[in-house]
């Protein structure tokens, strides 16, 4: 008889932003016009890199020192690059050797799990970006650990909440931020942020902060770095070109580790991160050689304030359709290129359905739609077989709430 393959808990690994995909691609097939607003791909939403930037990188493409290996850490003329645009923040100061180059964020974010003891937990927001609360999840093989994001009080995180699951669990190592914030599209104050590095120091924790939409902000905010506001703390700010550039086929993201000499522990995690990227060689090597000739440029600056601009612009037609509806808690929001609108309670029902007249997509949701499933996935589901309108639903980012994210 064949041995256990999968470790116990495995088989639970799912991320269900994509199955709703799944059900919209069936549509389609079947002849259904699907607006697609659930994506966070900004190439798949019809952005694109600017003719400037592909010169870059085809002139890359010509040299020939693009295609061997690079250091496992990383190009070594980006990590300095990178270092040094951090130390300008005048905030923690770093070298090139606090930085760690991976196969995109997500792998990154992956790879930061799989080293900490199982029972040593990250809490992390609800809703959150489901590649965190999944990792943290299939590390800890049981359900992620979360603080509440508030859509009452501006999708703040709810810092007493925070404080009281760290205080009540021993096993907390570590507190994740997404700042700006995915679904949420929020942007935290410095007081929010600062409030995080007084719990991480009394519980002796550290920090990771998101900050892969730092440079997509708009409405006149701007993201404060976790490099700004960690003092002493030890942490990692996990950073990549995937929405800013946009480039998410680069498979392109970095570590940056923080005040990492300050706890021997945390220390060796760092250790043993870059330990493990030597075992795989090195990252995606083109896209890291393309980072400072497009970050130095004078064109990138300009370029980004534009694209944020726009995004502003799409912000602001959502809210004047979603705004001011007494059945939904609507936030402005200030960055990433999300929204994530919440039903009033009581507002949707088990059972609700919309009119479909086509009778093969009513026939599909009629499949899809059961009454075991979270009333936000009835509703897209129903939205989806009936509009052809493809938002996800919020109990897909690891939240009890109801209500859907959509991407501006
Ligand atoms: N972190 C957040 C908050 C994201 O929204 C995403 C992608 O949507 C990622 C990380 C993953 O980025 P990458 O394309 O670099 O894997």
């Amino acid at each position: 008889m064949r041995k256990k393959l999968l470790r116990d808990g495995a088989n639970e690994l799912s991320y269900e932003i994509r199955g709703i995909v799944k059900k919209a691609e069936i549509l389609q097939k079947e002849g259904k016009k699907i607006y697609w607003e659930n994506i966070g791909d900004p190439i798949q939403k019809n952005a694109s890199m600017p003719d400037w930037m592909l010169e870059i990188i085809s002139g890359l493409i010509q040299e020939n020192s693009t295609f061997g290996y690079c250091h496992s850490k990383g190009v070594l003329e980006t990590r300095e690059f990178l270092a040094q645009k951090t130390n300008t923040l005048n905030g923690v100061q770093i070298t090139a050797e606090d930085i760690l180059f991976f196969n995109g964020l997500g792998d990154a974010i992956s790879k930061l799990y799989q080293f900490l003891v199982p029972t040593s937990r990250i809490i992390g927001p609800s809703p959150a970006y489901s590649t965190h609360s999944s990792a943290e999840a299939a590390h800890a093989n049981t359900t992620p650990l979360t603080y509440k994001l508030d859509p009452e009080n501006n999708w703040y995180p709810d810092m007493e909440d925070l404080y009281l699951k760290i205080k009540y669990n021993p096993n907390i190592v570590g507190i994740l931020i997404i700042n700006p914030d995915n679904p949420t599209g929020m942007v935290y104050p410095k007081s929010i942020l600062d409030r995080f590095v007084e719990i991480a120091k009394e519980f002796n924790l550290f920090l990771v902060s998101d900050e892969i939409y730092a440079n997509v902000t708009y409405n006149g905010a701007e993201a404060i770095r976790l490099a700004e506001y960690i003092k002493d703390v030890p942490g990692i700010a996990l950073k990549g070109i995937s929405k800013e550039f946009p480039w998410p086929g680069s498979r392109c993201g970095w570590m940056e580790y923080y005040n990492k000499e300050s706890d021997p522990q945390f220390n060796a995690l760092c250790q043993t991160l870059d330990n493990a990227k030597m075992i795989e060689v090195c990252s995606t090597k083109l896209p890291q050689m393309a980072i400072p000739r497009i970050m130095k440029d004078p064109r990138y600056l300009p370029y980004r304030m534009e694209a944020n601009k726009a995004i502003g612009k799409r912000a602001e037609i959502i809210a004047s359709l979603l705004g001011d509806l007494p059945q939904l808690t609507f936030n402005k929001t200030y960055g990433a290129f999300y929204n994530t609108i919440i039903f009033k309670e009581g507002v949707l029902k088990q059972g609700q359905s919309l009119t479909i007249d086509d009778p093969k997509f009513k026939a599909l949701r009629d499949d899809w739609v059961s009454e075991d499933m979270p009333l936000d996935k009835q509703f897209v589901y129903n939205l989806l077989a009936s509009k052809g309108v493809c938002v996800v639903p919020i109990s897909s980012f690891c939240s009890d709430l109801v209500g859907f994210r959509v991407t501006l």
